[in-house]
């Protein structure tokens, strides 16, 4: 999960810039979730605001998706 707080945010955007997914997006001088799915939780905004703005919750983004669909696919294989 990522949660960002509007109140804190000064819109500089560097967290829309480290993103490697385009989750983020900058308008009228705040940061906004426009492609939350896409969030791998690697935490890079977060590291990145210098505000305290941003807070990623391990656990439930699509990271974990991908990592449950491989282990089906091992299970599917009989492996392990
Ligand atoms: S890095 Fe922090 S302060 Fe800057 S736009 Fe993103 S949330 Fe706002
Ligand atoms: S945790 Fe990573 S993927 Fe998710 S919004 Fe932040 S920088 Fe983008």
């Amino acid at each position: 999960m990522i949660d960002i707080n509007e109140a804190k945010c000064t819109g500089c955007a560097l967290c829309s810039y480290v993103c490697p997914h385009g989750v983020i997006a900058v308008e009228n001088g705040k940061a906004r979730l426009a492609n939350v799915e896409r969030c791998i939780e690697c935490g890079a905004c977060q590291l990145n605001c210098d505000q305290g703005a941003i807070f990623v919750t391990k656990g439930t983004g699509c990271l974990v998706s991908i990592i449950k669909e491989d282990i089906l696919k091992i299970k599917e294989k009989g492996c392990g």
